[in-house]
């Protein structure tokens, strides 16, 4: 199969998306996301079209498919907010973001649809049906790729249902797609050794065709803790295997598959993480075995 597999890589002020599609190469992936900026905060530059044509370019170059990149939106910005300055902060944020993404000519942007902060899950659900039918109000190539949240904290969207309910009620439901978490999803409480009878859950709540990408996570947590915890591939809860067959599943194969794993600390003392494992973990993927020293072989590499 036609494995289509990235990472998170860093969008920087100097070398914006050309850094990006370096970086990708440097991991022998073939597809990647990236913030357009800080993941925590909204403060974003102009988009250069040069660094975007030469990216664009070398992006031919390597066959990877701009249709298999995705943004993500910054992680502060909540749609669900009760408080309603917040809430249209949001809005104008995403509506910029779009534009973005427009002119880097990437058209997936992956939202995480927001916390509800105390004013309950229904009205929180409702706040992101009214934000995003605004958002959407324009015509755009650029879909919103809701993601399967683990329920962390007031975190909406960690159930299919309310996934639906989402689109159900947002006028321009086809510019809304899917970006399944499998650490989110494990902390949910969906079992992923059994992830067919998961997807066909998924299929008959949302529907299969509506899945955009999925973040490949191991997860720190056992099922059900609702925590959101990514760990490397192989060293989590959910292991080597139920993750690899779920990244070869049949069902799920030009869908892009996207590593958010921890980076890993220079020794096991310090608390800095500065090694990327996404080269590693890439490549036991691509050999479908499991390597034991991933750790020690990224601190190898990069020391
Ligand atoms: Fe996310
Ligand atoms: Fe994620
Ligand atoms: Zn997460």
């Amino acid at each position: 199969m036609n494995l289509i597999i990235g990472s998170h890589v860093s969008f920087t002020k100097d070398k914006q998306l050309l850094g990006c599609v370096e970086e990708t190469l440097s991991y022998g992936a073939n597809t990647f996301m990236f913030y357009t900026g800080a993941p925590q905060n909204t403060n974003r530059v102009d988009i250069n079209k040069e660094k975007t044509e030469l990216a664009l370019n070398l992006m031919k170059k390597n066959n990877i498919d701009y249709k298999n990149v995705v943004v993500h939106a910054p992680y502060i910005i909540n749609l669900a907010s009760g408080d309603e300055e917040k809430r249209n902060f949001a809005i104008r944020f995403l509506k910029q973001e779009i534009n973005r993404c427009e002119t880097l000519g990437i058209n997936k942007l992956v939202l995480h649809p927001g916390s509800h902060v105390g004013i309950g899950i229904e009205k929180g659900i409702q706040n992101i049906i009214d934000s995003l039918n605004e958002v959407l109000n324009k015509q755009s190539n650029v879909k919103i790729c809701l993601e399967t949240m683990s329920g962390k904290g007031t975190e909406c969207c960690y159930r299919f249902e309310q996934i639906k309910e989402i689109i159900d009620n947002v006028q321009n439901d086809d510019r809304i797609l899917i970006c399944l978490d499998t650490c989110h999803l494990n902390d949910a409480g969906y079992d992923l050794s059994d992830f067919d009878k998961v997807l066909m859950d998924f299929d008959k709540i949302v529907g299969i065709e509506k899945i955009a990408c999925i973040h490949i996570n191991d997860s720190k947590n056992e099922i059900g803790t609702k925590k959101d915890r990514h760990e490397n591939i192989g060293f989590g809860y959910l292991g080597f295997d139920k993750l690899i067959k779920i990244i070869y599943n049949d069902k799920l194969q030009n869908i892009p598959k996207i590593l958010e794993t921890p980076y890993v600390s220079p020794n096991d003392e310090s608390k800095e993480r500065l090694y990327p494992p996404y080269k590693f973990e890439i490549e036991m993927i691509r050999n479908k075995k499991f390597n034991k020293n991933l750790i020690e072989d990224i601190r190898d590499y990069y020391k």
